[in-house]
């Protein structure tokens, strides 16, 4: 859903600020986009993001909630997962959220300080954290929380200090992702104007290694590089990317990866409705993937894990040999440490899920030489 209250300085996902009476019209049109699969198709996983599905008024979550149980009515025992913000989960949404189906919710806490969330343009405030997590947990107790770290004017001691107070609101799951300067962005736009001074590397380094020191102490793994789960909560749906297998996807700016075709749906909210309205596809980019572009698409994601990637399994998968496409690239690799390569397994070591997006452009460049650049994941 890709309506928010305000357009954070760092986003540049698709979504839209001050433009709440048109998300009427936007059900419609993803009414329209579901319709289009003619039949109802069970799944095991429905993740709703975007955008701040939970900043939609109740009665119209309510909608959202309603189509998709209607055209993907979820398996027993799936998980249902949504996106929020701390700001966004009043006793009514929540109600809303839990009477429609939905078993876990994710909350864009980013940082328990009002000073770091400013820094971010976050609209949210450090107080309204804690009664959120209890208001989602009295209703639906599996809750995840979202931190950025690597925020500027965040030092190491700020980083302790917001993981320390999430790990006492003990979620069931954290993601910990480190803030990206994307094109475009406000953000972005501050800082090569000298206006914003990003975190050092080293810096930034040492939050991600604090992360995974701390979180693994309190009992969380540390299963994707950005992802730490109680036993027996990993992200479903998100394991299902991190496989690379095949996934729908419905919405403003949506992808989705069906019979080895990559499609995605425009990112303008005006475009979007109207093509649903005129009963035209949302979609403007599709793209037939080769068995070789699949083989380094399911290693750039697979990698990702702590699992890393078995070779017969990826040979089964692809019908690639893992090493016959990556193999010098990996060799400098595991030189360098930054990754092991044993008993048929390849994996991050700690450092080098520290650079595991250069790592990875190294490995995917070196299948090809001469072709496309790696995706963004
Ligand atoms: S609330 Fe989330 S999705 Fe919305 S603009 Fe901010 S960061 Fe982006």
């Amino acid at each position: 859903m890709p309506f928010c209250r305000h357009h954070c300085g760092y986003c540049d996902f698709a979504v839209v600020a001050g433009q709440d009476g048109r998300a009427e019209s936007y059900l419609d049109a993803l009414a329209r986009e579901l319709a289009a699969l003619d039949s109802p198709r069970p799944v095991d996983t429905i993740f709703i993001g975007g955008g701040t599905p939970t900043h939609l008024p109740a009665p119209l979550l309510g909608r959202l909630l309603g189509l998709l149980r209607q055209w993907l009515p979820l398996a027993p025992g799936g998980e249902w997962s949504i996106e929020s913000t701390p700001d966004s989960l009043g006793d009514d949404t929540v109600a809303v959220l839990k009477a429609g189906g939905v078993t876990r919710v994710s909350i864009g806490v980013q940082s328990f300080q009002d000073r770091l969330l400013a820094a971010l343009d976050r609209r949210h405030h450090a107080a309204d954290i804690a009664p959120a997590v209890e208001r989602v947990r009295a209703a639906i107790p599996n809750v995840s929380l979202d931190l950025i770290f690597g925020v500027p004017g965040q030092s190491p001691a700020d980083w302790v200090g917001d993981l320390s107070r999430a790990i006492a609101l003990e979620p069931s799951h954290l993601s910990c992702y480190g803030l990206t300067y994307e094109p475009g962005t406000p953000l972005t736009k501050e800082r090569n104007a000298g206006q914003v001074t990003p975190v050092i590397d080293e810096a930034e380094r040492e939050m991600f290694v604090t992360a995974d020191r701390m979180l693994g102490a309190a009992g969380y793994e540390h299963y994707e590089v950005s992802n730490y789960a109680r036993p027996g909560f990993h992200c479903r749906h998100n394991a299902t990317y991190w496989a690379n297998e095949p996934y729908f996807g419905f919405g403003l700016g949506a992808a989705r990866y069906l019979d080895g075709r990559r499609e995605s749906n425009t990112r303008r909210l005006d475009e979007y409705i109207a093509r649903l309205a005129a009963g035209r596809s949302a979609v403007v980019q599709s793209e037939q993937l080769d068995a070789a572009d699949r083989a380094r698409e399911t290693m750039s994601v697979q990698m990702r894990r702590a699992a890393g990637i078995a070779k017969d399994e990826f040979a089964d998968r692809t019908g690639q040999d893992f090493d016959a496409m990556f193999g010098p690239a990996l060799k400098e690799l595991v030189g360098l440490g930054l990754m092991t390569d044993e008993a048929g397994r390849v994996r991050f070591t700690l450092d080098g899920w520290c650079v595991a997006d250069s790592a990875l452009e190294n490995l995917w460049a070196a299948s090809l030489p001469a072709g496309p650049t790696m995706p963004a994941s």
